[in-house]
């Protein structure tokens, strides 16, 4: 079994993009600049903010984080990424969710500039996505194709099951999986809440990525021999043991899957990690276009 180590592939590639970036210095460019704007106090949102944030410092990029309070108004929001779209020295920047329930998230999220929309979250990109043309491909989803890449697990051919069927992860994943090329060409099963049986589909999977959110949903009876895991579930799961109060707790029952899998993410130091650094990929993808528009 081999643990793919998202934490490891994510300091690889940050190296890399710190290389580029001391490459613009050198040339006296101006650097990749992301925005972050979060709404309200959400303690999860803000560690993920405040990780973004300093994985910029840590390339080299500029960054700015906007804060807004929690009775923030849809129109004061779409007044801000106004400005952001505006603004030349941003090159990309991120709505981060969940938003208040005052706020309509599918109306902000197509307020945001398509060239700047580096979460791919954009009907635009997301179409031009599903249509394989070059774009901004959602961060989760593009860190575990990065993560299949770099590891060389063949997706050909191979069963892959996607569980959960979000805008932002299980839906991109299930189009990418099924996509021309590598990591693709894999025949795909999007699975979700009114799914029937669904042991019976797990257990046919050469490929499961689970992201719906539920701790050890996945158990080692669901799979079969040699399945590659990709697990994408995040929950904090209460733990007074812990200095936190809580445990970063994934979709998988890590210690017994693990024992079937050929290929297994770790949760944390899987899918989070490879997330925040496609982020930044997506980033200094969309300063390179920005400095090609505005030659
Ligand atoms: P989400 O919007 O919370 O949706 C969950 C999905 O799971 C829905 O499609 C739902 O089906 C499906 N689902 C719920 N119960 C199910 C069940 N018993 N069987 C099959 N499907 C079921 O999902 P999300 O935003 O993608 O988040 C999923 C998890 O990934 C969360 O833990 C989140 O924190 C984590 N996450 C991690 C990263 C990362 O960087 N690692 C990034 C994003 C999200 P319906 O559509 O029918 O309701």
């Amino acid at each position: 079994m081999t643990i793919l180590d998202g934490k490891k592939v994510s300091n690889e590639i940050k190296d890399e993009i710190t290389a580029e970036v001391k490459k613009m210095k050198d040339n006296g460019e101006k650097v990749p600049h992301l925005a972050a704007v979060i709404v309200g106090n959400d303690g999860a949102s803000l560690t993920y903010v405040g990780s973004k944030v300093r994985s910029c410092e840590r390339v080299g990029f500029e960054s700015t984080m906007v804060r807004l309070s929690n009775t923030t108004s849809e129109v004061e929001l779409l007044d801000k990424i106004e400005d952001l779209n505006n603004n030349d020295d941003i090159d990309g920047f991120i709505i981060q969710l969940p938003l208040p329930p005052q706020i309509n998230t599918q109306k902000v999220l197509m307020a945001v500039h398509p060239d700047k929309d580096v979460d791919g979250f954009h009907p635009m990109n997301f179409g031009k996505m599903a249509l394989d043309m070059s774009t901004f491909i959602p961060a989760t989803p593009f860190g575990i194709l990065e993560l299949l890449d770099r590891y060389g697990v063949e997706t050909k051919g191979k069963h892959t099951v996607v569980i959960g069927r979000s805008h932002i992860v299980g839906r991109p994943m299930s189009i990418l999986m099924g996509r021309k090329g590598f990591p693709g060409n894999s025949t795909v099963t999007l699975t979700h809440s009114h799914t029937k049986n669904i042991t019976q589909i797990t257990s046919q999977a050469d490929i499961i990525i689970s992201a719906l959110g539920v701790p050890n949903f996945l158990k080692a009876e669901m799979v079969k021999d040699d399945v590659v895991i990709i697990d994408v579930g995040i929950t904090r799961v209460p733990d007074e043991s812990s200095a936190k109060g809580y445990v970063i707790t994934g979709d998988v029952d890590f210690d017994n899957v693990s024992k079937k899998a050929s290929y297994i993410t770790p949760v944390p130091g899987g899918v989070g990690p490879m997330t925040i650094a496609m982020l930044l990929k997506n980033t200094l993808l969309a300063r390179e276009r920005h400095r090609a528009h505005s030659k």
